[in-house]
């Protein structure tokens, strides 16, 4: 491979706040470096301090080997992957990913494993899309961009490295990873990249199930789920993962799915990263159908169905779905989805009758049961008042759980 000089940006240009950079990343780069190595941030955490984001985790891309890393970061390091290792580094709240340097795909499996690594240039050549393929000097705050993503930052572009179309053929979720960062982002797609999407389209049911659903259910926690899913829909891959489901976005239920999803979304910004679960944003693909089946079996004709026979359309939804397609929910997802949806009944029994609360606040899934609930006062008005009186009833019984906790004959104040 020929070696190009790369672009380097400095801070008078790029203008990243290092207030957004994680102080222990910052502590292991330069650990790193003090012990003679390179070692730079790398892929969505540059990204995203370059466009003001503060990222969710930070990656590091080092030229010291797994074993050297695991020598200077001692008990702190575990090494893990078994062809390519990769160090984690472990913080009391956090993990930093470190990885060597490595080349790209091309690399044949029977090569002795020396080979693999590679320079920072073939490290950043590997990567998918150039806007994830910068580097960050901390010890001089440049950015160095062998792949053009600065500039494709600039003019908000989504680009592949390398030709699309082998890019994509090498790795189908790619294609997902694009949808999810013009969701995201809202940069558009370059033409020749989405020219490739079609021409690829059928490529993503070779790929691996769980790496598809890994992506879609990160893209459910992005925080654009709602436009994602659209984009999903609308280039015809949620035709080949989750057949039955896409079927159903086309119905009138169509609607009021993405209207969940866009109000989870609004919640997402209202409060930083992640403060939904997985089920809970499950549960936003799954409710209005449920709801909807509730009516048409039961309600029009004046039955109540009773907790059980909830549970029972609940997981046959689940089961119609996001099972059997091509990417299977895992169960524990499903299982605490399901729990939030018919933990929607509890709270508000269909009956109108009231249930013993303290037995509701003790289940496991009652904490997602309000998150969800408050989705749905987003959704419609009529559950703000609910949603309000409950949370304030929860509230108070933990805070009597502290006092009982606190007045009890074992408990210590200070322990140690
Ligand atoms: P997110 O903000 O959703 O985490 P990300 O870009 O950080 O987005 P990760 O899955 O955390 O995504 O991956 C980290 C980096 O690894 C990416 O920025 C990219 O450089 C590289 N990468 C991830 N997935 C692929 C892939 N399928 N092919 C090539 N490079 C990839
Ligand atoms: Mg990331």
């Amino acid at each position: 491979m020929t070696s190009v000089q790369p672009k380097i940006f400095y801070a008078s240009e790029h203008g990243i706040d290092p207030s957004l950079i994680d102080p222990d990343a910052l502590y292991v780069l330069n650990k790193l470096r003090d012990a003679g190595f390179l070692a730079y941030l790398v892929g969505g955490s540059v990204r995203d301090l370059i466009v003001n984001i503060k990222p969710k985790d930070f990656d590091i891309s080092t030229s010291a080997r797994p074993e050297q890393i695991k020598s200077l970061f001692q008990r702190r390091c575990i090494l893990i992957g078994r062809r390519f290792r990769l160090a984690h580094i472990r913080f009391s709240h956090k993990i930093i990913e470190v990885s060597t340097f490595r080349t790209g795909e091309n690399v044949d499996q029977l090569i002795v494993q020396d080979n693999v690594w590679g320079t920072p240039q073939e490290d950043v050549l590997r990567r998918d899309f150039t806007i994830n393929g910068l580097f960050y000097d901390a010890s001089n705050h440049s950015i160095i961009d062998y792949v053009g993503g600065w500039e494709d930052i600039q003019h908000r572009l989504l680009r592949t490295i390398g030709q699309p179309e082998v890019r994509f053929k090498q790795d189908p979720v790619r294609i997902l990873r694009l949808l999810k960062f013009n969701a995201r982002f809202g940069f558009d797609i370059d033409a020749d990249t989405a020219q490739a999407i079609e021409t690829c389209h059928r490529e993503i049911l070779k790929s691996s199930p769980a790496r598809i659903l890994e992506e879609f259910l990160r893209m459910l926690e992005s925080g654009a789920s709602s436009r994602f899913l659209r984009l999903l829909a609308h280039y015809g891959f949620l035709n080949l993962l989750f057949p039955p489901f896409a079927k159903l976005l086309r119905t009138a239920h169509g609607k009021k799915i993405f209207h969940y999803l866009s109000c989870a979304d609004q919640l997402h910004h209202h409060k930083g990263q992640n403060v939904l679960e997985r089920p809970v944003l499950t549960a936003c693909l799954l409710f209005p159908v449920l709801e909807w089946e509730l009516e048409r079996k039961y309600l029009n004709n004046k039955k109540i169905p009773h907790i059980g026979e909830i549970t029972l359309e609940g997981s046959a939804l689940i089961k119609e779905l996001l099972i059997h397609s091509f990417s299977n929910f895992p169960r524990r997802i499903t299982s605490s989805a399901l729990a939030i949806m018919v933990g929607q009944y509890r709270i508000a029994p269909l009956s109108g009758k009231r249930h013993y609360r303290e037995r509701m606040f003790r289940n496991k899934e009652f904490e997602m049961s309000l998150k969800f609930l408050k989705i749905r006062a987003l959704v419609d008005e009529k559950w703000v008042d609910t949603y309000t009186s409950i949370r304030n009833q929860y509230r108070q019984f933990l805070h009597q759980g502290e006092h009982r906790h606190k007045h009890s004959p074992n408990h210590k104040e200070n322990p140690r």
